[in-house]
């Protein structure tokens, strides 16, 4: 599933390429049809995520396109010369179609699949497939959703934004489910998904087995700073990597390519990076956890 940076760049890539721009917006596949008469014709007036959830606003932002892309959503892009999206993003990875004639001039290509929702421009066309959520909404209710989640460590100055701080020490000492759980609780922390969870938890050297009620505020402000981190170098580079320059083994570990990017990430029974006690996995509500028994308390 994509995680919070994956969502900020469409986000980013939406408004960059969309924003500005009438919009036709239908649905190929049919089940987004009614819905989609509500936005077509529209001007886009921008984009932004909130964690993994998108907002594409039309009409001034009166209303908005809400998608959740969840486990096997995905979109696909193509457009004219100076069409700057990337190609496609989420799952299943596709490569794009583009259609262009000798003159420069472009041609929407037919959709793919089943597409839910397309959003066509004179500059470039968006195709939505497989999502979890896909909804039109007014102002008040793109307000309530966003209200509903927790803070979003890629808002901008996250990483020093004193109440956010506090709503997630709140949101994690209030509970007595496990820490390991809690950050994946999108109304705890907005965007976290399951590798950065892994990641972050062992980089802030919290077992992910602890109470979220019994670990200090002190610890959860350095484990903020540490997920505000490694999701904004995520954002910036286009891929999750968490591995510091000093701790990654060079060369890379034959049979352990998983060890120039991630700590504990995937490298269940291998050796940990700084301890070499052996990563530990197991199941926590159906996904998998990864951790470092030594280095975690
Ligand atoms: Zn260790």
């Amino acid at each position: 599933m994509p995680e919070g940076d994956v969502v900020h760049r469409l986000a980013a890539t939406f408004d960059q390429e969309f924003a500005g721009r009438p919009c036709r917006v239908s649905s190929p596949q049919g089940r987004f049809a009614s819905s989609a008469l509500r936005i077509d014709g529209r001007t886009v007036s921008g984009a932004h995520a909130v964690g993994k959830h998108l907002f594409i606003g039309f009409d001034a932002d009166a209303v908005w396109l809400h998608v959740h892309l969840g486990l096997y959503g995905s979109w696909r892009f193509a457009g004219d010369a100076d069409f700057a999206a990337p190609a496609s993003i989420g799952a299943p990875r596709v490569p794009v179609q583009v259609v262009a004639a000798a003159d420069g001039s472009w041609q929407a290509p037919e959709p793919v699949g089943q597409v839910r929702v397309r959003l066509a421009t004179e500059h470039g066309v968006a195709d939505l497939s497989g999502p979890t959520r896909c909804e039109v909404l007014s102002d008040p209710e793109r307000r309530g959703v966003e209200a509903a989640l927790g803070p979003d460590p890629l808002a901008p100055g996250a990483r020093d934004d004193a109440e956010a701080l506090e709503r997630f020490v709140r949101g994690v000492r209030g509970h007595r489910r496990v820490i390991g759980e809690l950050v994946m609780d999108q109304t705890v922390v907005a965007g976290v998904g399951n590798i950065y969870r892994a990641e972050a938890l062992f980089l802030a050297g919290i077992s992910p087995l602890r109470r979220g009620d019994r670990v200090s505020a002190s610890r959860l402000s350095a484990l903020w700073v540490v997920i505000c981190r490694a999701m904004d170098h995520g954002l910036l580079v286009g891929r999750i990597e968490t591995v510091s320059a000093g701790d990654a083994p060079a060369p890379p570990l034959e049979g352990d390519p998983e060890a120039s990017r991630w700590y504990v990430y995937h490298r269940t029974g291998r050796p940990c990076l700084r301890c070499g006690t052996p990563v530990h996995e197991r199941r926590l509500q159906g996904r998998r956890l990864f951790w470092c028994p030594t280095c975690q308390r």
